[in-house]
């Protein structure tokens, strides 16, 4: 059996690298160029598109921006998993915000804007603390603008003049003072069965994820519940099929959603480690009909994002519990190169080989490394 991934980077490769032991072969789709190719090589596979499609038992993506030419086909193929209209809400916030509130699902407060002059009564709703997301092709805190006062704003609209606002709207959202960042990776097959991994604490730099500890410390059973009822509720909805993640901001015992994506996350990256199945494996199990794996964590883990940077040692493995996973890019500012699972018995002992990680990395590359560390080292 073959599966095809629409999207070629880093998400294919270890989805791909999940398959091979369940003895399935995965071809993934470079979106830009429509060519096939080997997910861990890149190399160009002979074959066209439309016989990839044919050969494909399942065809899943790697990411929800792909172009709706190319989704289109491969939904009229019959094969693809998670739905479309799954894929369409992961890739416009527009879509996304209309599917939660009509699922009465508790997001953050939001206005959509079509021209610059809906700022104005944006600001007046909302406060004068807007965050202002591009409705579609936004990602690792691309496409978007922070209002952090209202004497900003003339500025600001000056500068989203120059976009097509008709084509591409903008949401709104209040700039929100969340307690924390949380987001829940699950799994549903196709018999209808939901598997979760426990909520995992992600920690942003720059708009885009810095580190995730999964478990998430410090969650009751409350929350654990609001949560997975939260994705029961989308991906029944959805008719999903494979994982799904949903982001959260925690306020008081109050979750948030702040986006959904359909496909496997980098928040759960750890469970390459930390799971008894990882979210790669189970999301190849789930397009391929296959049963769900256990989600048992192992140990607690943290995941650090190897972000526009590669000059490090690997001495740093010699650090028990470290796991790279390096994707292989060039880099370059902001491209994720790689990621690190860091296990161990304890949040305290999670904390203590957080510090010894630091030694190897430099603060401005890794500014939250040594402050997750003492959280954690404080924990048990
Ligand atoms: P990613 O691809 O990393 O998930 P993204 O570009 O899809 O990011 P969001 O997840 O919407 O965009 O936003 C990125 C980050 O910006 C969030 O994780 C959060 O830290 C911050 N953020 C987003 N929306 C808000 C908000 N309304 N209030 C406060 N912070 C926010
Ligand atoms: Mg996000």
């Amino acid at each position: 059996m073959s599966i095809l991934i629409l999207g070629s980077g880093q998400l294919a490769r270890m989805m791909a690298l999940a398959a091979y032991p369940l003895g399935l072969n995965v071809a993934a789709v470079d979106v830009n160029t429509l060519d096939v190719v080997n997910p861990i090589t890149k190399a160009v596979i002979d074959v066209s598109l439309e016989q990839a499609i044919e050969a494909a038992q399942a065809i899943s993506v790697e990411f929800e921006h792909i172009p709706q030419d190319l989704l289109d086909k491969v939904n009229a193929s019959g094969k693809l998993k998670p739905s479309i209209e799954s894929i369409m809400a992961g890739a416009d916030r527009v879509k996304e915000k209309s599917l939660l509130s009509g699922l009465d699902i508790a997001n953050c407060a939001y206005n959509i804007i079509t021209h610059v002059d809906q700022l104005d009564s944006a600001v007046e709703n909302l406060g004068e603390k807007l965050i202002i997301k591009a409705s579609r092709d936004g990602y690792d805190g691309y496409g978007q603008w922070r209002l952090a006062t209202g004497a900003d704003l003339p500025e600001l609209k000056a500068q989203l003049s120059q976009l097509d606002l008709e084509k591409v709207p903008l949401v709104a959202e209040k700039m929100l003072k969340f307690d924390r960042e949380l987001s829940l990776v699950g799994v549903r097959d196709h018999k209808g069965n939901i598997v979760f991994y426990p909520l995992a604490e992600n920690l942003h730099h720059q708009g885009q994820l810095s580190v995730s500890i999964a478990p998430a410390p410090k969650v009751d059973e409350k929350l654990i519940n609001q949560a997975q009822g939260i994705f029961a509720k989308l991906a029944e909805r959805l008719n999903y099929i494979g994982v799904l993640a949903v982001e959260f901001f925690q306020m008081g015992e109050q979750l948030l959603v702040n986006e959904i994506a359909p496909r496997v996350h980098n928040s759960g990256h750890w469970s390459m480690q930390g799971a008894d199945t990882c979210q790669f494996d189970n999301h190849i199990r789930a397009i391929a009909g296959l049963p769900l794996g256990s989600t048992c964590v192992l140990s607690p883990t943290a995941m650090i994002n190897i972000v526009g940077y590669d000059d490090f040692s690997k001495e740093l493995l010699s650090i028990s519990g470290s796991h790279l996973h390096w994707y292989d890019k060039t880099v370059r500012p902001k491209r994720k190169m790689g990621h690190l699972n860091v296990c161990a018995d304890s949040y305290a002992a999670l904390g203590q080989k957080l510090l010894d990680l630091a030694k190897y990395f430099p603060e401005e590359h890794f500014p939250l490394l040594k402050k997750e560390a003492t959280r954690l080292l404080g924990l048990d």
